[in-house]
């Protein structure tokens, strides 16, 4: 099949410049699996210097920079927004968004994250797209249909054949920092879903897509989530700030 894996690590709003280095160097001692790309995504302040920490660690170009958000815009008056230009010009390829925190702190619409995945894919950085549902809508079983609204505003923005680019992260807002995971049944089968629910429209780009569970993903869970068919691989908040954790998750995953 031949589909990358991917563990994406998201410090949010944690991490300082100690950590920024001290993490560079120990991910320049892990092995990752073939076809295995991790990502860092620290905060805005630290990128330029996780560049700088990469560099001096020698890390491997399978080690990538991704920013947590960024503007709609290109540039102008948008005071305390960071555009894709600036993200590159400091070594960023990766970007997340929509994650479920930004959609519901700060009430990002499903057509907002829609513009930032154009803007993201237009500036050539790799999106990843976070979705997921509330415990109350998995609860009373909307969880597809939820699922389904925050993709198809994306497919009709950028076109699916533009989609093969996107990353799409499966979060279950239940799961995220509260050390419930989905069990690897519940998310494979919600993993499938949404396969199945790209392979409907373009069956080759669903094929390609890297599909990462995220959700109190850690050392102890990662390699059973990370053997199901539709799982490739990770987005990482807590388990992604301890280096020791961070290394047995990433060579847990493995290319399908
Ligand atoms: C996240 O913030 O994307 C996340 C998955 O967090 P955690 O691993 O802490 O649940």
């Amino acid at each position: 099949m031949n589909r990358r894996a991917i563990v994406a690590a998201n410090w949010k709003m944690n991490g300082s410049l100690a950590l920024v280095n001290s993490m560079a160097s120990e991910l320049s001692k892990v092995s990752l699996n073939e076809n295995v790309e991790v990502v860092v995504c620290p905060s805005f302040p630290y990128l330029a210097a996780f560049s700088f920490a990469s560099s001096k660690a020698n890390l491997a170009s399978t080690f990538s920079l991704g920013a947590q958000n960024l503007s709609e815009h290109a540039k102008g008056a948008f005071t305390g927004e960071v555009s894709t230009s600036m993200l590159q010009e400091v070594g960023v390829s990766y970007v997340i968004v929509g994650h479920s925190e930004r959609r519901s702190i700060y009430k990002e619409s499903s057509s907002l994250v829609a513009e930032k995945v154009q803007a993201a894919l237009a500036a050539g950085l790799k999106p990843i797209l976070c979705v997921g549902e509330s415990e109350e809508q998995r609860v009373s079983e909307q969880t597809e249909l939820v699922l389904a609204a925050q993709l198809q505003p994306v497919i009709d923005k950028i076109g699916i054949e533009k989609f093969v680019d996107v990353v799409v992260a499966y979060e279950p807002v239940w799961a995220i920092g509260t050390g419930k995971t989905a069990s690897p049944e519940m998310a494979q089968t919600t993993h499938q879903f949404i396969r199945e629910f790209i392979a409907k429209i373009d069956e080759n780009v669903a094929v390609k897509m890297p599909l990462l569970y995220g959700g109190s993903v850690n050392a102890t869970n990662c390699e059973e989530l990370f053997a199901q068919a539709d799982i490739d691989g990770g987005l990482i908040g807590g388990a992604s700030l301890k280096a020791e954790e961070f290394k047995i998750i990433c060579s847990a995953a493995k290319g399908k």
